[in-house]
């Protein structure tokens, strides 16, 4: 472009670019190979230590990470006690939304003092910085010289909850009644979930109510939720909240099922590769699936418990329940009772302590 267009160049350390004969054009080309060989060579230089300095474990510089100094070695103590918290809660089985709605209302902002987004906190509660873990180009490299914030259970933990597909974030899929889908039909015949829907019309005012899906109960929902909810806490005030016991603490299932549908992903790979025989491949699938449910209901006992521990030690229950977002609400339902409805008169939904049937759930 230069050629065509007569410009000349004046270059600030080598001299005068002459571009009118071929001689000066292929020097100025050689000036120009040699600058870009010397910047390359200069950005390798800064990649080879920047990936050095990562592997050693050491801080790369950058903006101050959340709950550090700008040294990003030395750990603020307020933003860690904040960072912390979100952890606990979210093990505790409360949604993103609901630890980030908590950290705004405890005065937390994010490390450059904006408030909280779900998605902000999301990438900062997914950072292997916090276990003591250095990256490098995303990926983990090992151990950083700075401290964690979290052990590293807790944060794969964590990480586990918020990449797990089936975890529900859009409210459109999520419930949004109490009872719906953990409450049942009572007749031996059915035993189906109930869901809300309404009734009434036609002159008389619309409810929304509980109901067996081939109609066999029906509830109201306002009286029904109010009398599992009283039934709930007084249970949980004269029993007291049960411990975490020693093994609820450090089991993180979600771990163990990550495991075990990769090697369902590795079985079919064989057999689509014919690595392994189709009964082979069917008996293998039959293993792991087995291992795979049992370790599913390890994971639900396990979020059970920990939504239970969310009530644990404080001075007034109603108080604390009100303050639980629906899925925790619902998390100590199912972690405490098999709740069945019994059928009653037909066209009665009023609630009636005969008519609602609450056994304890198993292992709880
Ligand atoms: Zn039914």
């Amino acid at each position: 472009m230069l050629e065509r267009n007569n410009v000349e160049v004046v270059t600030v350390k080598a001299a005068k670019v002459n571009l009118s004969t071929a001689a000066d054009r292929l020097n100025a080309r050689l000036l120009g190979s040699v600058a870009m060989y010397e910047s390359e060579v200069k950005s390798e230089r800064v990649a080879a230590a920047a990936e050095r300095r990562a592997r050693e474990g050491r801080f790369s510089g950058g903006m101050r990470p959340y709950a550090y100094e700008p040294d990003g070695r030395t750990i603020r103590d307020a933003e860690a006690c904040h960072l912390r918290a979100a952890y606990e809660r979210l093990l505790a089985g409360l949604s993103l939304a609901e630890v980030t709605r908590q950290l705004t209302a405890a005065g937390s902002t994010s490390s450059t003092g904006r408030p909280w987004t779900t998605s902000h906190l999301r990438t900062v509660l997914l950072s292997p910085r916090f276990a003591g873990l250095a990256t490098h180009k995303g990926a983990i490299v090992g151990e950083s010289e700075w401290p964690g914030v979290v052990d590293r259970e807790t944060w794969e933990t964590v990480r586990a909850i918020l990449t797990d597909p089936a975890r529900r974030t859009t409210p459109g899929n999520a419930p949004r009644h109490l009872l719906s889908g953990i409450t049942f039909c009572a007749r031996a015949d059915c035993g189906r979930a109930c869901r809300v829907s309404t009734t009434g019309g036609a002159g008389r005012a619309r409810r929304l109510v509980y109901r067996c899906p081939r109609g066999h109960v029906i509830r109201s929902k306002a009286l029904l939720e109010e009398y599992v909810t009283e039934v709930t806490l007084a249970y949980l005030e004269r029993e007291g909240v049960r411990p975490l016991s020693a093994q609820e603490q450090v089991v993180t299932p979600a771990r163990d099922t990550d495991l075990l549908r990769g090697r369902l992903e590795a079985l079919a790979v064989d057999y689509a590769e014919g690595v392994v025989t189709r009964e082979q491949f069917l008996a293998g699938t039959r293993t792991v699936r087995a291992r795979l449910e049992e370790a599913d209901r390890a994971s639900v006992a396990a979020t059970h418990a920990r939504a239970l521990s969310v009530m644990q030690g404080v001075p007034d229950l109603h108080v604390a329940w009100d303050g639980l977002d629906l899925d925790t609400r619902r998390a100590v339902m199912r972690a405490l009772w098999r709740i069945e409805l019994v059928p009653q008169p037909s066209g009665k939904s009023g609630v009636h302590p005969d008519g609602v049937r609450m056994t304890p759930a198993e292992g709880s």
